[in-house]
């Protein structure tokens, strides 16, 4: 129910309450609490709920998802599942914002897995010698509870041993703790989250989004005459920062990383957006650059679309964007719904949303704002 209120492609701009909305959004100086974006901040409340998941194992909440969706291992490592429900599928939405967040705090270190839960910075490598090595406990010295310097040196690169000796330990009896490390008291708040979420999924995502080469075309995405939410999802795509399977994989999350649209390539972004055989019939139907460009897996998506956004007609930047939008939900449809676009429809929602947009924008700019009385 939660999420029917705040979640949804169509249902949540009508839903909430515009007003609320303005006090949220408007910029903390001017009273507001500064949430600009209602995408992201849908998806922060949703982070919010997959929290409760991971830290309140006692709560009712908690049992029924677990008994349902992850009956063998904690959220951290559920998947969608074949038949997700509504709110199922939208806190797995979130899960990629969660697992950038979290990080173990170290304290018996059984129940923390050494090569795929958040501990460290980055997860260690796993290599020939590391076989029988599962959790961390097994690193600390029991009698003296303390690393086992030797031992480390053997399993880890200088700079992972110097991580993990600089992490204290406590006594035995202390369990493992999960925390949100984007807060110093390590308990997960929304507006972190929305502030991590906007700055980029990945540090990687900021240094990209700030690089001093690239700004033109940021600002450029950013005043593009389209919906917002074509841009934030352009913006996500080009900072590496969409929950591809491929994606998710790499942040720890047990998942085939193959597309599920083709069965054949791993769903990267370029992949997904570009080069699947859908997002080619697809992107076959739009006219100018996007055409001639290079049908390639191993193209970057963000390179690609600064390629396209030097073209000198402003248009076909708009397209891409809102077309790129299209591929993206055309396949979460497939995936959440089960049901397949045909690649006509899916550019024609792309170019009706553009037209109403446009329409709308152009509307409100020629009629005055008080109505004229005769
Ligand atoms: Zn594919």
């Amino acid at each position: 129910m939660v999420a029917k209120f705040w979640w949804g492609q169509k249902g949540v701009e009508r839903k909430i309450h515009w007003k609320k909305w303005d006090t949220l959004s408007r910029a903390k100086q001017d009273g507001g609490l500064g949430f600009r974006d209602l995408h992201s901040f849908n998806i922060t409340l949703l982070a919010k709920q997959g929290w409760h998941l991971l830290t309140q194992p006692q709560s009712l909440f908690y049992r029924v998802f677990k008994e349902k969706y992850f009956p063998h291992h904690s959220f951290i490592h559920a998947q969608l599942g074949s038949h997700p429900s509504f709110f199922w599928s939208s806190v797995m939405a979130a899960q990629p914002l969660i697992l950038d967040g979290l990080r173990w705090k170290v304290g018996n270190g059984r129940t923390i897995n050494i090569w795929t839960d958040p501990w460290l910075p980055t997860n260690p490598i796993r290599r020939a010698n590391t076989v029988g090595f599962d959790t961390v406990d097994q690193l600390i010295d029991p009698d003296f509870r303390s690393w086992n310097l030797q031992l480390l040196e053997q399993l880890f690169t200088d700079r992972e041993v110097s991580q993990i000796v600089s992490i204290t330990l406590g006594t035995t009896s202390r369990l493992d703790q999960l925390t949100w490390r984007h807060i110093e008291k390590g308990e997960f708040t929304v507006q972190s989250a929305y502030l991590q979420l906007t700055k980029g999924l990945s540090s990687n995502a900021a240094e990209s989004s700030n690089a001093e080469q690239t700004k033109w075309f940021w600002k450029k995405l950013w005043r593009l005459k389209v919906p917002t939410k074509c841009k934030h999802l352009l913006w996500r795509a080009c900072t590496v920062s969409l929950p591809t399977r491929s994606g998710l994989q790499r942040r720890g999350v047990h998942i085939d990383p193959k597309c599920l649209l083709c069965g054949y390539h791993e769903e990267t972004t370029t992949h997904i957006l570009w080069a699947c055989p859908l997002a080619r019939n697809v992107w076959a139907l739009a006219k100018g650059k996007a055409n001639k460009m290079p049908n390639t897996e191993e193209a970057d998506f963000r390179d690609l679309t600064i390629a396209l956004a030097s073209s000198k007609h402003p248009k076909e930047l708009e397209q891409w964007t809102t077309l790129t939008w299209a591929i993206w939900n055309a396949r979460n449809k497939f995936i959440f719904e089960g049901h397949q676009d045909h690649p006509t429809q899916i550019f024609q929602t792309a170019s009706t949303l553009l037209q109403d947009y446009q329409q709308i924008t152009l509307r409100s700019r020629i009629q005055p704002t008080t109505p004229e009385s005769h």
